[in-house]
């Protein structure tokens, strides 16, 4: 039986796929070098240390699990760091990714899904980007992730791999049952970061940007419950599978929140009283992000099954909660 080979499997959205895929029985080989994630999140699946760039590994563990599917995550994600120390993004995530083709190409692989991003986009001016939206990332992180999407499409064209790109808007949530969630360090994420703070790992909250030209002033996002995600990559699959064309999907509900539609909803379901400071606006930021998501339910099916912003803050809650009574004297 083949296997499903999936990078960057012990991270947050990559552990929340893992976990969707075992749950339907499929055999999977996680692939992870552990530098953001957590061997813990891999419940279910044979975890192999190592890097995506490393060729010999990567060949040897596609050929030994016969894997005839990649499903590929691993990157590096925080936006800001990638403005400080660009050639680390455009290693891990742009030259990691032309070796790890070069790797299914050595060993006929030939269906791919990657995790891509809204940051493609850079700032549309309606603030609604649909797939044929212009292509303008204005940080490296976007870059790199536009960068290896360029790569999939000139490999469609010439006839050498199937794939289905992914542009995740903003994600959000853990699994409902508790089993495995985000414990990245070091978050900036809205959604983490207040829940580290409605637990009493951080003292303040900060709202950046209170004058953006939207109802409240503050950003709107498109903020994506990560199991609804994770069940888009499985429909991904089956498509490819059942020799569909490849694919550009935006991941998204096709509608956002404000910020302080987020912190309220977080004071809402954790009963902490937040102390939130207003900031001035974080460069890069644009005021508005969201998905005009029709294609991702046309052409694969998906309906979400969380869209529902108390639901999202609720399943992070309950994540942020765990974390704090496992590192709790
Ligand atoms: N944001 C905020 N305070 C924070 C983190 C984020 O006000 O501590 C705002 C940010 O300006 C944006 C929204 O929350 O409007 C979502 O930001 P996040 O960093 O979660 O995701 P992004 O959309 O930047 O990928």
């Amino acid at each position: 039986m083949n296997s499903i080979m999936v990078t960057g499997g012990a991270g947050y959205i990559g552990s929340h796929v893992v976990q969707q895929l075992r749950e339907r029985g499929e055999r999977v080989v996680v692939i992870d070098n552990l530098t953001s994630g957590f061997r813990d999140a891999v419940r279910d699946a044979e975890l192999v240390v190592g890097d995506v760039g490393d060729r010999l590994l990567v060949e040897r563990v596609l050929t030994e699990h016969k894997v005839n599917a990649v499903l590929h995550f691993a990157a590096h994600t925080v936006v800001p760091e990638s403005v400080r120390d660009p050639l680390k993004y455009y290693g891990n995530n742009t030259c990691n990714t032309r070796s790890l083709l070069a790797s299914c190409a050595a060993t006929g692989v030939r269906r791919l899904l990657f995790s891509s991003t809204a940051a493609v986009y850079g700032m549309p001016a309606s603030g609604i980007a649909d797939e044929d939206t212009p292509l303008q990332p204005i940080n490296p992180y976007g870059m790199s992730k536009l960068m290896s999407e360029t790569m999939l499409r000139d490999l469609g064209a010439a006839g050498a791999m199937d794939y289905v790109i992914l542009r995740y808007f903003n994600v959000a949530g853990c699994d409902p049952h508790g089993r495995i969630g985000q414990s990245t360090p070091n978050a900036t994420l809205l959604l983490k970061v207040a829940c580290e703070h409605a637990v009493g790992k951080r003292p303040s909250l900060s709202i950046f940007g209170t004058d953006y030209d939207t109802p409240d002033g503050t950003g709107i996002r498109d903020y994506i419950h990560v199991e609804d995600l994770a069940a888009a990559h499985l429909r991904a699959l089956d498509h490819l599978r059942a020799d569909g064309e490849s694919l550009t999907l935006n991941c998204g509900y096709g509608h956002g929140y404000s910020v302080r539609e987020v912190i309220d909803a977080v004071q809402r379901v954790s009963g902490a009283a937040l102390n939130v400071i207003e900031q001035p606006r974080r460069a890069g930021d644009p005021p508005m992000l969201i998905a005009h998501a029709d294609r991702l339910r046309q052409r694969l099916g998906w309906e979400p099954r969380h869209d529902n912003l108390d639901f999202i803050v609720r399943t992070a809650m309950d994540w942020e909660r765990k974390l704090a009574a496992q590192t709790s004297p």
